[in-house]
């Protein structure tokens, strides 16, 4: 990506100081999503990048990960993946939980989310400690999927949450803080 699109793509997300909690500066990409070019151009970017590796599903994190992902999936031609918060999804899951600065938390998926052994690419508006992306790595190859490649926004590359995640699997991100 060229240096002046990475500044222009930078400047549609809005910093929220002391959101959720005093200290967090949040990356507000409503900001980002509600202008179209931005927008469309975020999809563009992230479907070539994962055109030449043919996933079947495309997988989104709640709630952010269910706009890009879901975009991304009709662009592709592929089907989605929710990765729910505890107790939404109506039929039978699996759960993966994982560790928060203070306590735990959770994500599910259906068991039958995906045929077996389905190339899956995950898909999350930013990646932070690494933590979330994790457990809905672990939780989709618990159901069967294979999942070739882990996709955000926005990585706030000082938390270093990319050397949490696999080793194996293709880390991308559009934007760095
Ligand atoms: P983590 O598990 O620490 O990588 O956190 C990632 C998840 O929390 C993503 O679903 C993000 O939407 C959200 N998140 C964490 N930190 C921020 C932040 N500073 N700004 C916006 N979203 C955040």
């Amino acid at each position: 990506m060229a240096q002046s699109k990475i500044d222009w793509l930078k400047s549609t997300i809005r910093d929220i100081p002391d959101f959720p909690k005093p200290g967090i500066i949040f990356k507000d990409l409503t900001t980002l999503l509600n202008n179209a070019e931005a927008f469309a151009y975020v999809i563009d970017v992230l479907a070539a990048k994962y055109q030449p590796m043919q996933p079947a599903y495309i997988a989104g994190i709640e709630a952010r990960g269910f706009i890009i992902g879901s975009a991304l999936a009709y662009k592709m031609g592929t089907g989605f993946v929710p990765v729910r918060k505890p107790g939404k999804l109506p039929y039978q899951v699996e759960r993966q939980s994982y560790q928060l600065e203070y306590g735990s938390d959770s994500v599910e998926v259906h068991v039958d989310a995906v045929p077996d052994g389905s190339t899956v690419v995950l898909v999350d508006d930013l990646l932070a400690t690494g933590g979330t992306a994790l457990a809905a790595y672990q939780l989709l190859g618990k159901v069967g999927a294979n999942v070739v490649g882990i996709g955000f926004v926005t990585e706030l590359s000082f938390l270093s949450g990319r050397c949490k995640l696999p080793a194996n699997v293709d880390i991308f991100s559009m934007l760095s803080f």
